[in-house]
This record gives structure tokens, C-alpha cells and sequence, in this order.
């Protein structure tokens, strides 16, 4: 059955007037299953008057009101689980099991964000000068947006809004519009915790909306979670005109094994942090770099079998559930295969090929492994996000090292090592955000932030976390003083505290 996917303004799912559609595919099955909406520029005006108007009131309601909000709203996704990770599969692709996943850590950042009452205590100083007592005050921005990528339909608007709310602002999502069902169904049960109408506004839509949340005036502040160049984009376009962005970008994630790594170890986590999602995450690793030979041909011949025995197919339905689901469309299906064929032209050597896996009319493509892959090749520049993984040989540590602080990407590495000196030296030298020492996927608690470095971020403040919290509350500081020590007369000088 068919349907269509329209616009969340003001507290209500609002008919768009726009003629313009988007179809929404099924990738296990490659059939249209539904169409949203193209809204059009003056729709996004509307919604971010709305969210203008929303601002008064939501903004002077004190955090532990917003908090309680927050907290019914955990325990109606929490409600919801299976059906909002079925909606996450049947858009997405993804297995269930990784879609349930996704929504526990996006849920995380909810748990965070209902400590809000804690979290904008700020800071106080007493007699910074005699008699003269200083303090911050962390207030809402006013206006927010979010434009989010296809890849997590649910956990990366929730890695935004939760905070952006409960620090006291309203908020506009723009979710992709391969997957945007659960961007709506979010607003629905935050509605029904409680939200005031007009705090959270789901406008869908392409770059036509975008372009106006990111030129309003009225919009205070900016989150991206997409490809780098249009992070690249959305980062010069807003800070243009004048307002504070984050921009997280694309990423190529190493995976440094050592001649003293746990093998096993290894093998277990790279099938995991390669080809789970189907390689459709931003902290998936897409590169094996392995220190000396001897551990590359044991690893490559641990690997081998595991990739050729991928359970691959739709993420719904199967028992026992498919290891891995389809991508996400046909052009990105075929651009993942072109990538496959470019390794082989440029002279990787291909040991499992992916390639004459099909189901149907769906998006599938298998696992495959290329070894011998070099630092000059284009399958190990650029970000593939598919399930194909590289593996370069280094001859030693510093060189491995060196490899991956001059990629143009620096979102997620991690080192596998026994010898805790070599993971120290990884850890202090290595120009990435976020690192793991025998994690593949160290994506950071919601507790801390979670950002990259180079071009897989741009601006200075990450998502979620303390980070977060600042992202989305201008700070102000007070210095106060009262009326008797005015008694001293007026100073001309650069006031300095005595
Ligand atoms: P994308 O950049 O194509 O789209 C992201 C969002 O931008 C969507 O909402 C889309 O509608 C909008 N958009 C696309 N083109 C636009 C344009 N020309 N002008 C204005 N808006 C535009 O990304 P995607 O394909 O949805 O997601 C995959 C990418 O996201 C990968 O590169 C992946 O690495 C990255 N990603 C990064 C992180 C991270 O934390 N760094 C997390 C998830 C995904």
C-alpha cells in the first residue's frame, strides 16, 4: 500500500501545497512504496515562523519542565521500539537487529538531554573583586535547524533535536528524503509527551528548503550530518549569514591491526565495522592497514571466507536474520559497483568480489575485499560507503601512522595492539576525532561528543554531549556589583578587580 510522507508544522501533520515529489523505495525489493513531499520555500518560511513563535514561551519554561517532556517521550519510543525499527528497515534497508540498535543509541542522547536542569547550571565565581561576584548564564540560541543524511533515519536527527529542546529552542528537521517516515513518527510521539506545538517542525524537501534555512534570518543556528561536500556547503553557505554551524562530512576509517595484535579479535571486529549496515555508517572502517606482511596474509586468509559467507539479503522477515541488507538505491548501488570495478582497473587485487550477488529488483551487492590496495588508488581516497573493504600493507608502525594522518578524512580510527605504549603513542599522535583501542566503532556515549577532524567536520564544536549543550546556548556572563561599593566614585581606567 502506498503513501505519502507530508510536512509536521505547528503541532500537526500539514498537507504541503507543493507539486514537486520524491518516491521512497523499498531497497530490498527495489519497488516505489511510497512519495514525500518537495515542499517549497515559502512552506519552510512558514515552519520557521512557526518555530519563531513556538520560541517565546518554550524558552522561559524552566528546564526541568522541558526535561519531563523529554523523559515521557523516551518511554513512548521505548513503546515503540519494534515498529519504529520495522519503519527503519523497510526505508533504510538495514537489518533489524542493527535497526533497534540505532534507536537505543539515539535514545541515549535523550537520556543525556533530560539532565538538562544540571547541565546549563553554569558557572559562578564569588568576589572576582571585593564585593563583586561573577556568573554565566547558558540561554537558548532561539530558532534551530537540522538537515540530516539517509544512513540514520532515527539516530542522527536525535543526536540534535533532544538537546537543541531541552536547552530551551525550537527546532526544524529537513531528513532525507530517501528515509523520512521516522523523522515524522518522532514528532508525533514528542507531541504526545507533551511538546508545545510549533517547538518541533519536520519540513521535507531538498536543497530548495535547505537554501532557506540556511539564509533566514531567523534561524539561529545550523546542524548537518551528510556527505563532505555538501557539509562544505551548508558550513559557508550559513556562517555567510551569520549564524553558528556544525557540519559533520564524509570519512575513510582506518583500521591500524599490529603484528602483536589479538587476531581473532581483529578478524571479529573488522566483519563487524565493515560490513554491518552494509557499510552504510560514517565510522564504518573501509581500510584495513595492516603492519608487515606476514599479519596482512594471515589476516586476508581469516577474512576471505568470513566475507564470502555473508548472510546478505532483506532486512526484514529472514530467520536466521541476513548479516547484511541491500544499499540504499539504485544509483548508489551502481556507484558502489563502479568503485569495485575502478579497485581492480587501478590494480588492487580483488580477493572476494561482491559484485554477482543479486536478489531480485533489490539494491544488494555482497561483501568484497581487495588487499594490495595503495595510498595513490581512488577505492582508497574516497569515501565508498558500501561493503568494500581495503586492505594496505605498511611496512611499519610510523608509516601506518603517517598514512592516515594525511587522508583528507579524520572521523573514526581505531589500533588493535596488545602493547599499551603503541596505543598510547596512537592515541595522543593520530590526527582523527574519534578513536578506538580495540574498538573498531568508538562512537562516543551520549554523555560526550561525537565529531570528526579535517573534512569530516566543519566547525569548532561537536554533536551531543558538552559539546552540544554549548552548540546550542549562547553564553553570557554577569558582573555584579552592589550599590555600596559604588561608594568609591566613578573609575576612568580599564576596570581591573582589586
Ligand atoms: P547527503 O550529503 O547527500 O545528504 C544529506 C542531507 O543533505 C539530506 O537531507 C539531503 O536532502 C541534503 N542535501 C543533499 N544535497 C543537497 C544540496 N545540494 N543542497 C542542500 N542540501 C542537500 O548525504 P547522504 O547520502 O544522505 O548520507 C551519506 C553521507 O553522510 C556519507 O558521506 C556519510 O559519511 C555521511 N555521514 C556522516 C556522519 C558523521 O557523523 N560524520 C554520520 C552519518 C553520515
Amino acid at each position: 500500500m502506498s503513501y505519502r510522507i507530508d510536512n509536521f508544522i505547528d503541532g500537526e501533520t500539514r498537507e504541503s501545497r507543493s507539486e514537486r515529489f520524491g518516491a521512497i523505495f523499498d531497497p530490498a525489493t527495489g519497488q516505489p512504496q511510497g512519495s514525500v513531499v518537495l515542499s517549497t520555500a515559502d512552506e519552510c518560511a512558514e515552519a520557521i515562523a512557526c518555530a519563531e513563535r513556538a520560541f517565546a514561551d518554550w524558552s522561559q519554561t524552566p528546564p526541568l519542565v522541558r526535561a519531563r517532556v523529554l523523559f515521557r517521550f523516551k518511554e513512548l519510543m521505548e513503546q515503540h521500539r519494534d515498529e519504529l525499527a520495522r519503519l527503519i528497515s523497510r526505508e533504510h534497508g538495514k537489518v533489524f537487529s542493527d535497526a533497534q540498535g540505532e534507536l537505543t543509541r539515539g535514545l541515549e542522547v535523550v537520556e543525556f538531554a533530560c539532565g538538562i536542569p544540571h547541565l546549563l547550571k553554569g558557572e559562578h565565581s564569588l568576589n572576582v573583586g571585593r564585593g563583586v561576584d561573577s556568573y554565566s548564564l547558558m540561554q537558548p540560541v532561539g530558532v534551530c535547524a537540522g538537515i540530516t543524511p539517509f544512513n540514520f533515519p532515527a539516530m542522527v536527527p536525535l543526536w540534535m533535536f533532544p538537546v537543541a529542546l531541552a536547552c530551551g529552542n525550537s527546532f526544524i528537521l529537513k531528513p532525507s528524503e530517501k528515509d523520512p517516515s521516522l523523522a515524522l513518527r518522532m514528532a508525533e510521539l514528542l507531541k504526545q509527551a507533551g511538546l508545545p506545538d510549533g517547538v518541533l517542525n519536520v519540513i521535507n524537501g531538498d536543497k530548495e528548503v535547505v537554501d532557506v534555512l540556511l539564509t533566514d534570518p531567523r534561524v539561529a543556528a545550523v546542524s548537518f550530518v551528510g556527505s563532505t561536500p555538501i557539509a562544505e556547503y551548508i558550513y559557508t553557505t550559513a556562517s555567510a549569514h551569520g549564524k553558528r554551524v556544525q557540519a559533520l562530512g564524509g570519512a575513510k576509517n582506518h583500521m591500524l591491526v599490529m603484528p602483536d595484535a589479538d587476531l581473532d579479535q581483529a578478524v571479529s571486529a573488522l566483519m563487524g565495522a565493515a560490513y554491518g549496515a552494509a557499510g552504510e555508517r560514517c565510522m564504518a572502517i573501509s581500510v584495513a592497514l595492516v603492519v608487515g606482511d606476514d599479519t596482512a596474509d594471515a589476516l586476508v586468509a581469516r577474512l576471505a571466507p568470513l566475507v564470502e559467507g555473508l548472510r546478505v539479503g532483506p532486512g526484514l522477515g529472514s530467520i536466521p536474520e541476513n548479516e547484511m541488507g541491500p544499499l540504499i538505491s539504485r544509483e548508489h548501488l551502481a556507484r558502489v559497483r563502479g568503485y569495485v570495478d575502478q579497485g581492480v582497473a587501478e590494480g588492487a587485487e580483488l580477493v572476494v568480489d561482491g559484485r554477482g550477488l543479486s536478489h531480485g529488483e533489490g539494491y544488494f551487492i555482497g561483501g568484497s575485499l581487495f588487499d594490495r590496495v595503495g595510498p595513490e588508488m581512488r577505492i582508497y581516497r574516497e569515501e565508498i560507503f558500501g561493503p568494500v573493504l581495503a586492505i594496505v600493507r605498511a611496512p611499519d608502525y610510523e608509516t601506518a601512522l603517517r598514512l592516515i594522518n594525511e587522508h583528507e578524512y579524520g572521523n573514526g580510527t581505531a589500533i588493535f595492539t596488545c602493547d599499551g605504549d603503541t596505543a598510547r603513542d596512537f592515541t595522543t599522535r593520530v590526527q582523527v576525532g574519534m578513536v578506538g583501542v580495540n574498538v573498531p566503532i568508538p562512537v562516543p556515549m551520549a554523555f560526550h561528543s561525537f565529531g570528526g577532524w579535517k573534512r569530516s567536520l566543519f566547525g569548532p564544536l561537536n554533536m551531543h554531549g558538552p559539546d552540544g549543550v554549548r552548540f546550542y546556548t549562547k553564553m553570557k556572563t554577569v558582573t555584579a556589583r552592589w550599590p555600596q561599593s559604588l561608594r568609591a566614585g566613578a573609575e576612568f581606567a580599564m576596570p581591573t578587580m582589586k
